[in-house]
């Protein structure tokens, strides 16, 4: 897919949103993520947003007031009236594409609907938020050579790094139902574990908790079951990407991880940010996608010419604690480690391609998890099953407290965010989620 720029992209774009003109806001006008949310402990039904600035533009409410004129139909009317954003995902990369401009000229410093869309905005700090989607299937991909070696060193010790890695996208079908949004708070799960050198597993709560830093991708309109989409058209199927937390509990997942994989470590939780940013406000940062001439080179299904000029995403992703004590205290979180997106080794476009090869048909709402996106340096480890080695060097906070795994009370938040120089800084927002002590058994 080319990736056009439009001026929708021009860095000199202001809005009437004052705090969009922030240099160091998440949300300028050239960003416009969607996300679904309504007035903080209300019973009014969810709705479509865009944030901007520290505000929440009501779609619904900007429709009634006649900015997406242009777009009206049933189908149209209905989508931005949704308490999910499922149906505007359906409607496809063009629709996307129009909203996007008509969002933007909304906004911009000047523009007359000013007057007619104060209404329509609420403050960030005001709102909660549903999950953006209704998430049909929610696939969780391996992308990170730097984790996949790293995590398969402390299982596999003789062979940490198996041979289809480097010529399939490994990935595992996950579970949908337990993905919750920012501020998701879940129980420190029970289950089977095998303790070092005993001869039978124990039943008890899960002792080695960890976080795994990941993106999350949106898929837009699907493909009908027995169809393909092919690389060069699988970016103009992807909504959009989001932060994603997917917990895991290590001790339960070495033991029950052969043959077919992740399963009761993995299945307990997962949580993602509220807002979900567009592909087509992150096409000018985009950078080529690169294999080293040294390893295999995709096969021709994983392969395009637009892949190497611009198939990789330059998003930084920061990993912040904040436990129990540091709140009582009334310390911020600490950062843990800082990565990128752009190490992946396998791209979004090679996901989506590689998904739907078989036959398989994807639907819009269905979420891709990236695999913990660990960089090539120690500290750029997306998860703390690698920051402490295999749970052996335990990490000293600022406050004296010591960390191997995740405890009781702890609050992990992870952010999101791109920049280039003469560009404005295009964030993610964040995704916090918290472990609540295990039910008694
Ligand atoms: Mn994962």
């Amino acid at each position: 897919m080319t990736i056009q720029l439009n001026e929708t992209h021009d860095a000199g774009l202001r809005s009437w949103v004052g705090s969009a003109n922030d240099a160091q806001c998440d949300f300028p006008i050239q960003n416009l993520p969607y996300g679904v949310f309504r007035s903080s402990g209300s019973a009014e039904a969810f709705r479509i947003g865009v944030a901007i600035g520290d505000q929440i533009l009501d779609l619904k409410a900007a429709h009634a007031a006649g900015i997406f004129a242009t777009l009206k139909s049933p189908q149209f009317d209905q989508a931005i009236a949704s308490a999910s954003l499922n149906a505007l995902m359906d409607l496809g990369n063009t629709t996307w594409g129009i909203l996007r401009l008509l969002l933007s000229r909304a906004l911009r410093e000047g523009s007359p609907q000013q007057t007619s869309l104060q209404a329509a905005l609420i403050a960030q700090a005001d709102a909660e938020y549903a999950l953006p989607a209704q998430i049909g299937d929610y696939t969780d991909f391996y992308t990170s050579i730097h984790h996949a070696t790293a995590v398969g060193k402390l299982f596999r010790p003789d062979n940490p790094l198996l041979p289809n890695y480097k010529w399939v996208p490994i990935g595992y079908h996950g579970r949908s139902s337990s993905i919750g949004v920012s501020g998701q708070r879940f129980r420190r799960p029970l289950g089977q574990t095998m303790p070092p050198n005993a001869a039978t597993p124990v039943f008890g709560p899960a002792k080695r908790m960890d976080y795994e830093l990941e993106i999350g991708i949106f898929i837009g309109n699907g493909n009908a079951p027995g169809d393909a989409i092919n690389i060069e058209e699988a970016e103009s199927h992807v909504f959009g990407l989001c932060l994603l937390n997917d917990w895991s509990a290590r001790d339960m997942q070495a033991w029950e991880y052969q043959p077919l994989g992740p399963f009761l470590a993995k299945n307990f939780a997962s949580t993602i940010s509220p807002w979900i940013v567009t592909l087509e406000a992150l096409a000018p940062y985009r950078h080529p996608w690169q294999r080293e001439t040294t390893d295999p080179q995709p096969l021709a299904y994983l392969e395009s010419p637009e892949l190497r000029q611009h198939g990789a995403f330059d998003v930084e992703l920061e990993v912040l604690l904040q436990t129990k004590t540091m709140r009582e205290q009334g310390l911020a979180a600490q950062r843990l480690s800082l990565s990128n997106f752009r190490h992946s080794y396998w791209s979004v476009s090679q996901l989506v391609a590689h998904h739907t090869v078989n036959g398989c048909n994807l639907r819009a709402g269905d979420l891709l998890g990236s695999g913990t996106q660990s960089g090539p340096t120690p500290e750029e480890a997306g998860s703390l099953l690698e920051l402490t080695a295999g749970g052996k060097q335990a990490l000293t906070l600022a406050n004296g407290e010591q960390r191997v795994f995740i405890e009781d009370g702890d609050t992990i938040i992870m952010r999101g965010w791109t920049q280039k120089p003469g560009l404005p800084r295009i964030g993610f927002g964040e995704v916090a989620g918290t472990l609540l002590p295990a039910r008694s058994v």
